[in-house]
């Protein structure tokens, strides 16, 4: 039964909830009616067990050291989604305060962030795509971030125009840096004593939905007014280790068994060096044929999470669809605000995933330019 499940698995290029690793999965089936030695399964277990407790403990240490996080930072797991954040960044950094936060708008998740953010006082909108049709990312010489702003927010990689950020924003040191790492996170080495917080929810790249993970630089904790509804507070939850309320129990397991598979790969680097293989795999063919694969993302700016381009017509486009389809190429449809294809490379998509999408891509274009 079980390689027969295996047996029917395609190549899943969905945006998230997304591709998971095999041996995860499997694990999570082993372990469903029964967690080893705790005599139930975790879906039917106390939050407040020790062995929950443990896995808990477990996902945030296998994040602190996939990324290095270091004691000056919390490593929350919280509910909502990564749009309830953009909500409870504002609500807690930027509520009655005078000066604009500053936001970069690179694509459709930093314009949702900006227009909760305006929401709660006053934005700044640093630098605007909007004339390349978020097609590219300002460089440092594009934008200036006064020393009193009460945060910079970004979007390191715009999941549904597929650019991403190939290093952070330039940042005055007394502005805490903000990043929403929804679609790469984990997928890349960073250095987080630059983020003042940086968050991703875990359906992309990390987990099953459901969770979202905060890593956020203590000193800011102490910022949100008590005014504010409870579970938005986020020193709630840090003071009570992500236990304020009932956490997301399945998901922040599934994403620890994540952080292991992930150090079993060699850790981030090692990551990052297969996501840019396979995700070049693709932008070589897009260059190949540029009058029939035409990239939306600029160059220097692409993603290597996320491959958007668009085909000549609407007739071809269904026919690389229906083609992909059949040969088990499954969710690469666009997103419906910008047609086209999108091909998302998440950390759990093999090698030979993207080799073959880039072989039919290959094949399509020489039988139809
Ligand atoms: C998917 C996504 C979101 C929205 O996440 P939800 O968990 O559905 O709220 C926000 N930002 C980015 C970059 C995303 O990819």
């Amino acid at each position: 039964m079980a390689t027969l499940a295996t047996d029917q698995r395609v190549y899943n290029f969905s945006a998230g909830p997304a591709v998971l690793p095999v041996s995860v999965l499997e694990q999570v089936r082993d372990e469903m009616l029964c967690l080893p030695g705790a005599g139930c399964s975790l879906l039917e277990m106390s939050h407040r067990d020790k062995r929950f407790l443990e896995i808990l403990a477990d996902a945030q240490a296998g994040i602190r050291e996939l990324l290095g996080v270091s004691d000056d930072y919390e490593v929350l797991f919280l509910q909502g989604g990564a749009r309830l954040q953009f909500s409870m960044i504002a609500a807690n950094l930027l509520r009655g305060q005078d000066k604009a936060a500053e936001y970069m708008l690179t694509g459709s998740w930093s314009k949702k962030a900006i227009e909760e953010a305006r929401k709660e006082g006053n934005v700044n909108v640093t630098w605007d795509g909007k004339a390349n049709q978020y097609s590219q990312l300002p460089t440092a010489a594009d934008y200036q971030i006064p020393a009193d702003a009460p945060y910079l927010y970004y979007c390191s990689n715009e999941t549904i125009q597929g650019v991403q950020f190939q290093s952070e924003p330039t940042c005055p040191g007394s502005v805490p840096l903000i990043c929403d790492s929804s679609s790469d996170f984990l997928s890349r080495p960073l250095d987080i004593a630059k983020y003042g917080m940086l968050y991703a929810c875990a359906q992309k790249n990390a987990g099953p939905a459901g969770v979202t993970v905060v890593i956020m630089r203590k000193d800011l904790l102490a910022k949100g007014s008590d005014d504010l509804p409870g579970y938005l507070l986020y020193r709630n939850h840090a003071e009570n280790d992500s236990e304020w309320n009932t956490p997301p129990t399945f998901a922040i397991y599934v994403l620890g068994l994540v952080t292991q598979w992930l150090k079993k790969q060699g850790g981030l680097q090692a990551i990052e060096k297969q996501n840019h293989e396979k995700s070049q795999l693709l932008y070589d063919v897009i260059d190949a044929f540029p009058d029939f694969y035409q990239g939306h993302a600029k160059v220097d700016c692409r993603s290597k999470m996320n491959v958007t381009f668009k085909l000549p017509s609407d007739e071809l486009q269904a026919a690389f669809l229906a083609e992909a389809a059949s040969q088990q190429l499954q969710s690469l449809k666009g997103h419906r605000s910008v047609g086209g294809i999108r091909a998302s490379l998440y950390n759990a998509m093999p090698v030979a995933g993207a080799a073959k999408l880039a072989d039919l891509m290959r094949a399509f274009a020489e039988k139809n330019a």
